[in-house]
């Protein structure tokens, strides 16, 4: 940087946090070092206080020019260079455009919060262990006691690495900070801090397991490398335990040998310990984490890592697709179908649209893994914009799953489980095999009723009955989480006689322990994982066999590798076939498809057991008898004659308040001013309910708008946001605009 100043006039646009799509505009007239750019953070007096804003944009004036005296002064610059290199600067603009949002809430998705509080951007200097002239000597004449064999291993580690080994990777090498402090004590070994930026070499390190990839493996990992050079989005279609895994290591490990950086997104729920552990056993390379399990100085310091290109793997879930990096390789986005990649709350976006965006602009691969790829990906896989490679087959094994409606019509049912299902656990367990029970509903039963009366409570701010749950005796709104006591007497009749209604997976844990009473049952649900390590302690049980019967929600059934687990039943995929959302036969073939994926992954034939009252459902035989591929395939036939997304393209407005008067007339204020533009092709339906009307206190109504042409509805909603954000009838509700909804939520 040179030291020359500039002294001139300068109107500078400033993004900040607020729900308004617009900049604040500041001047600056004073003489700087440095050239205030786009991407800087600024200080800024706000209304009374003062706010960290970002630059969206710099104009010189004429110093003379009379509006400059209605604007105030840049209370003072806190960056010298962009956060974020060019790219994510265009990543940034293209949000701003694509969601209409605005500008200051686009900034506060991408960046740490740290830095949105005017934490300095700067990467802490990272500590090394060295052995000392003392520790080698030590070593030479073998002074060390016989019995420490903790120390030895941790001076012949650091023997093997001349260089030092960072602090934070002791763990690698499996030295324990104590071992370490006590070496330290001795003065074998010596502590120097440096800089961690720059470039790190990543390595391999010899750990393949001498898997060598079969064929479908191979042409996929040359297929991406063949353009490492350019952008190309990609799909890994592959069955459950089929090796994507394996494949995004080899391409991982080409990555680096190339001097640059991956970034790898997955499931909110998939970033398990033996995900990272996958990860940094095979490679010597600085592995970085980013969720939101740290704390704001973690994720600011790892953000940093990466931008400075000081770590060559970037492991995160959905909002690591915005950490910038210096040597961009590849992004891999694993389960690609995953909701967990969609925010759904504050600014609304996909990291899986994103990701294809932002590898665009990186010029990179992008790679999309899944056993079960969304009918989004799928399509723009028939529209060429996504290249197919596929893994069809187990990688270790690849006995066919067979599979049973049990249609629960006229059965008799013990708490949910009908007799066949009963039988076949009991035939699993006698040959010594696994059983997962799967049952996506948490608590011990959905209702408790008076048996007298029919009394049952329903939580007043969300309109829907309160889930009861057993352990505790307290009833829980799972739209809204507020519980209480239950009751043990009838309020409205004073009859004792309570009675659970329904299956919840708590009820079925008793249930299954009554019938199966030598058996050990593990319960997997968000109550029972709570402690952070709950989690991991089931995994490690289940898989020493500890555990007969595995019960849980959805948890369950997502990326682990259960070897000895022979039968999956799926209790009740009523709720889900029944749905009113025209993507629940997609999100019901899609769980059918995964959960079947945790039996007979090893070397045991897996049996599947579908229990529903609609067993005739077409989703159900698709996905049995032609395999996820051919449902998708129907299902994009489906969409396109009912002019469904993917094929059309949807936004819509949601409004909420505690009375349900406003929100109705904001909403059809709305309508009125989009009607003004009824020349472009866009179609309105609503102002309607939401699917859950009344969610925490809050009426909800939506406006969904549909169109063929993507175009014309943004065009409709840039000539109309203005408008609507100065609407009075919009300060009495909370609003907000969705593009591409899904759900409701
Ligand atoms: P996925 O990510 O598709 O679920 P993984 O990559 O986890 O699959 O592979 C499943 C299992 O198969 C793992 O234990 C992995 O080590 C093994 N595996 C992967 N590729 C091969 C191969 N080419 N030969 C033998 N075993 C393999
Ligand atoms: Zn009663
Ligand atoms: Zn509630």
């Amino acid at each position: 940087m040179s030291d020359e100043t500039t002294s001139s006039t300068l109107i500078i646009s400033v993004a900040i946090t607020v729900p308004l799509r617009r900049c604040f505009d500041y001047y600056w007239n004073q003489p700087l070092t440095f050239e205030p750019a786009a991407g800087m953070r600024v200080k800024v007096p706000f209304g009374k206080t003062f706010k960290i804003g970002i630059i969206q944009q710099v104009t010189q004036v004429d110093a003379n020019m009379p509006e400059l005296k209605e604007l105030k002064s840049i209370h003072l610059f806190v960056d010298q260079k962009p956060l974020l290199p060019a790219t994510l600067q265009r990543l940034n603009q293209w949000m701003i455009r694509y969601y209409h949002a605005p500008p200051g809430e686009a900034w506060q998705t991408m960046l740490p919060t740290a830095l949105l509080k005017g934490e300095e951007a700067t990467l802490a200097r990272s500590s090394c262990w060295r052995l000392s002239e003392q520790g080698k000597e030590a070593i030479a004449n073998n002074t060390l006691p016989k019995n420490a064999v903790k120390q030895r291993q941790a001076l012949q580690a650091l023997a093997n690495h001349p260089d030092g080994i960072v602090h934070e990777k002791l763990k690698v090498f499996d030295i324990p900070a104590t071992t370490i402090k006590s070496l330290a004590g001795k003065k074998w070994v010596e502590r120097s801090f440096s800089d961690t930026s720059g470039q790190t070499k990543g390595e391999l390190t010899n750990q393949n397991h001498g898997i060598q990839l079969n064929d479908a493996q191979q042409i996929a990992v040359d297929r991406v490398a063949e353009s490492f050079a350019s952008y190309q989005a990609f799909l890994l279609f592959g069955v459950t335990a089929s090796g994507k895994t394996e494949v995004y290591l080899r391409l991982i490990e080409k990555v680096i040998a190339q001097g640059k950086q991956a970034l790898v997104l997955v499931p909110e729920i998939g970033l398990t310990p033996q995900t990272l552990k996958r990860f940094q056993d095979r490679f010597n390379a600085e592995v970085t984490l980013l969720h939101s399990g740290m704390t704001e100085k973690q994720r600011l310091q790892g953000w940093l890592k990466a931008r400075e290109g000081a770590s060559n793997i970037i492991i995160g879930t959905r909002s690591a697709l915005f950490v910038p990096m210096a040597n961009p390789g590849i992004i891999i986005i694993d389960e690609e179908h995953d909701m967990s990649f969609r925010q759904q709350q504050g600014f609304r976006y996909s990291a899986r649209d994103l990701a294809l965006v932002r590898a665009n602009f990186e010029q990179i691969p992008v790679l999309l893994g899944s056993a079960t790829p969304s009918v989004e990906t799928l399509y723009n896989v028939e529209k060429n914009k996504i290249i197919q490679l596929e893994l069809k087959h187990k990688a270790q094994q690849n006995r066919p799953l067979s599979f049973q409606v049990i249609d629960l019509k006229n059965q008799v049912l013990r708490q949910g489980l009908s007799l066949p299902l009963i039988e076949s656990i009991r035939k699993h367990l006698d040959s010594s095999g696994q059983v997962l029970l799967f049952l996506n509903r948490r608590g011990y039963a959905p209702v408790l009723l008076c048996h007298q009366c029919g009394w049952s409570q329903t939580c007043q701010r969300c309109d829907v009955h309160y889930t009861y749950h057993h352990q505790n005796h307290y009833l829980q709104c799972h739209h809204c989480g507020s519980s209480r006591q239950a009751p043990k007497v009838c309020p409205q009749c004073q009859c004792p006689e309570m009675v659970p209604v329904g299956l919840g997976t708590e009820r079925l844990e008793e249930t299954v322990k009554s019938i199966f009473p030598e058996a050990k049952v593990a319960r997997i649900d968000r109550d029972t994982t709570r402690r952070k390590s709950a989690m991991q302690e089931f995994v490690s049980s289940i898989k020493s066999g500890e555990v007969d019967i595995l019960l849980g929600t959805q948890m369950l059934a997502k990326g682990h590798h259960f070897p000895n687990v022979t039968l999956v039943a799926l209790i009740d995929m009523d709720g889900a076939l029944y749905s009113a959302d025209f993507r629940a036969p997609e999100y019901s073939a899609q769980l059918i498809t995964q959960v079947a994926g945790r039996a007979g992954r090893a070397n045991k034939k897996g049996e599947v057991i579908i229990q529903t009252h609609h067993s005739e459902h077409p989703m159900l035989h698709q996905v049995i008898n032609q395999g996820y591929a051919e449902f998708a395939k129907l299902a994009i036939r489906e969409r396109m004659e009912t002019e469904l997304p993917p094929h059309s393209f949807a936004a819509m407005f949601q409004a909420e308040s505690p009375q349900i008067q406003p929100v109705k007339i904001f909403l059809n204020d709305v309508k009125e001013i989009l009607d003004r533009y009824s020349d472009l092709k866009v179609e309105q339906l609503g102002p309607a309910p939401a699917l859950y009307v009344k969610k925490a206190g809050k009426f909800r109504y939506q406006l969904l708008l549909q169109t063929a042409r993507r175009n014309e509805l943004h065009r409709l909603l840039d000539l109309t946001l203005q408008d609507i954000e100065q609407l009075a009838s919009a300060r009495k509700v909370r609003w907000r605009l969705e593009m591409d909804p899904v759900g409701d939520s």
